[in-house]
């Protein structure tokens, strides 16, 4: 009864603290449906059931400069995963069509690299200003790390959402990235949030970080004010600096995704990229706390397909907000 009293002290505005999200995440495997259906009661609160939908477009792939230990794009990594430029502005916007077409709320145009290039932003920008003339889907882009003007040039292009994950917290970071720094990415985070485009910012779990690491960035996330929090679960990849390390478990993921819920009550929370791998039969039980899901795979790995997320959804009672009809 802890978790479910507890999610009611969240609804009447009594926040989580450090120790109780710490507390939460080591709860044991015979808490967790109690500990499910609590972070349900705060979903069901501010989201009912529904579920919005959001497609990647990975729209320039591979060569990165820098050395982030789970990407399969990353300079370092020897992987298979696929090299090429930028994509043009048409592809760009039938990318959107297609997302609208699945129904998708947002539609999310992602680049690999350190930061994008003028020539880049321009494209993007084209791109987005025609998408917004045409198709009604939000859109998200993930450019890397952004100036001031960068983020203000996306803003008046009609951009309504970048997205740059936090990854971890700030004592991890240096274990998974040495190019850059955790202080780097949260001044692109505040960027993006003085420009006035919304913030997407999440991180990935099972990167050999503590259970104090995922609190510190959960809060980490409450300070840059992310509206949108993707959660991701790492699949190692051969040939990525992480290939030897195991999945988290079903019930770690869940624990996590129930954490977040319970840190912040109203965002958007995101089961992300290894669902499938890393919940396998138990991911239906990631809409409890989380809202919104990824469909049509991932950027370098493909996820369970669009019939079956929409046939898990529908079984599981819950529907996708219907974004076709605006
Ligand atoms: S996460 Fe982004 S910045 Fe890091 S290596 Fe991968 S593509 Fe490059």
């Amino acid at each position: 009864m802890f978790w479910s009293e507890r999610a009611q002290r969240i609804l009447q505005g009594i926040h989580l603290s450090r120790d109780e999200a710490l507390r939460l995440l080591m709860s044991s495997d015979d808490e967790l449906l109690e500990l499910l259906n609590a972070a349900f009661t705060i979903r069901k609160h501010y989201f009912g059931r529904a579920v919005t939908i959001h497609v990647i477009q990975n729209a320039k792939s591979g060569l990165c400069s820098e050395d982030c230990a789970f990407c399969s794009q990353a300079g370092g990594a020897n992987t298979d995963s696929p090299r090429y430029a930028l994509q043009k502005v048409e592809e760009l916007v039938e990318g959107a069509r297609d997302a609208h077409r699945l129904k998708a709320m947002r539609y999310c145009i992602v680049t690999s690299g350190k930061s994008p290039e003028t020539e880049e932003l321009d494209i993007i920008c084209e791109a987005a200003r025609q998408i917004k003339k045409e198709v009604p889907i939000q859109i998200c882009v993930s450019l890397g790390l952004l100036t001031v003007g960068q983020s203000l040039k996306l803003k008046k292009a009609g951009v309504d959402r970048f997205n740059h994950n936090l990854e971890s917290s700030e004592r991890f970071y240096p274990s998974i990235c040495t190019t850059h720094s955790f202080a780097d990415r949260k001044r692109t985070a505040e960027i993006v949030k003085a420009s006035g485009m919304e913030l997407c910012s999440g991180g990935l779990i099972g990167m050999g970080e503590s259970l104090e690491d995922r609190v510190e960035m959960a809060f980490a996330l409450h300070e840059v004010e992310a509206d949108s929090i993707p959660l991701n679960f790492l699949d190692p990849r051969p040939g990525t600096a992480l290939e030897n390390l195991t999945r988290p478990s079903p019930a770690d993921c869940l624990r996590t995704l129930a954490m977040f819920r319970f840190v912040h009550p109203d965002k958007e929370i995101r089961v992300a990229g290894g669902r499938e791998a890393c919940l396998g039969s138990m991911q239906v039980l990631s809409l409890y706390p989380a809202n919104s899901i990824f469909t049509k795979g991932y950027l370098t790995t493909p996820g369970q397909g669009y019939e079956e997320d929409m046939d898990m959804i529908a079984k599981a009672g819950f529907h996708v907000t219907d974004w076709t009809a605006a």
